[in-house]
This record gives structure tokens, sequence and C-alpha cells, in this order.
């Protein structure tokens, strides 16, 4: 089942057969999306029109990772959707607001971590995993939407990088975008 974060490789492999997957071929394909954030945080969209959404495209799984909250969580929104399967972390970061972890299976919100390598250890004592979030992103292209990239590579015990990030690319490719919108305006 997939009722909680704890334990979430074990859970999702048993929520297998939730997910209406063939187990009798030797492949299968699970799409999913990660590093969502809702109106927990800042994003756009509540849960339910994120499931909504999620459905209508035909994921098998989201996982939600709203800034220092798991109010998705707290509200019993992770779990099955009919066969949508919700799971539920949160993005850590430092006092700067710098450094943000993808922290999934944490039991809760470690608020008093100030460093990277602090919070990095608190999610996986408390039995989660965790993600370096948009280690290299650049976009320096609006001066209130700075860059957040990684910067303290000194640490050790994460479980993985962030290799793409729709917002990073999306923020990047605009930079092309924007002068030809200027230039129209001013022709
Ligand atoms: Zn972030």
């Amino acid at each position: 089942m997939c009722t909680g974060s704890s334990g979430i490789i074990l859970k999702v492999t048993n929520s297998i057969e939730n997910m209406n997957i063939s187990t009798s071929n030797s492949f299968n394909e699970i799409c999913g999306a990660i590093h969502i954030h809702t109106t927990f945080s800042d994003g756009g969209v509540s849960y339910e029109e994120l499931i909504k959404t999620a459905q209508t495209l035909k994921l098998d799984y989201i996982i939600a990772t709203d800034h220092m909250s798991l109010g998705g969580r707290d509200s019993g929104f992770e779990g099955f959707h009919d066969n949508l399967c919700v799971l539920i972390g949160y993005e850590h970061h430092d006092p700067d607001i710098r450094n943000h972890y993808l922290a999934i299976g944490s039991k809760k919100v470690h608020q008093n971590s100030k460093k990277p390598q602090e919070y990095i250890d608190a999610v996986k004592k408390d039995g989660g995993i965790g993600f370096l979030a948009h280690p290299a992103e650049k976009r320096h292209y609006f001066s209130n939407l700075p860059p957040y990239p990684w910067n303290e590579w000194q640490v050790s015990g994460y479980d993985g990088l962030e290799i793409w990030n729709q917002m990073s690319d999306w923020m990047e490719q605009i930079r092309s975008y924007l002068p030809q919108k200027i230039s129209g305006f001013c022709s």
C-alpha cells in the first residue's frame, strides 16, 4: 500500500499491483513527476487540482515536495487516488534559502537543521532519502528570480541529484524569448 512516506521504496514496490502494471513482462514503464509544488508553498495549484491534472495525463505517480512543508501529507492527500500514487516529501533549504534538498520519506520537516550536511543526515536518520535539487541552475536574467544552485559540494550521504527540472529549464530558455518580445513592443 502507498499510505505513508516511511519505507517508501517497499511501499512503491508493493503498489505495483494497485497501478495496473503487468508483472508478466520483463520491463514496465512507470511514468510520473517529482518535485512539484502546490499552494502549501509557492506552487500555483491545490492538491485537488494537481491530482486531477496528473490523472488526466495518466501518470502512475507524483511526488510533491513543497518548500519546508508536509502540509499535503498532514491533510491526508498521500496515498492512492484511483490508479495514481501520490507521495509527499518536502524541499528543505538552508537559512539563506540556498542548497535545496528534496527530502522524501522524512517523518517531519527539519526546521532546525541549519547546514546542508545536517539536513541530509537528519532526513537519512529519519528513514528518508534525498536528492540535491536543481544543483546546476543558472537563470541570471531576472533579479527577483535568482538561480538556486547547490553550493555545498563537500557534503556526503545524499542519494542522488536532480538532473532536469522543468522550471529551471523554462527560466533558462526564456532568455531567448524575451528579447523578441521586447523588440516586438519596440517595433
Ligand atoms: Zn528549489
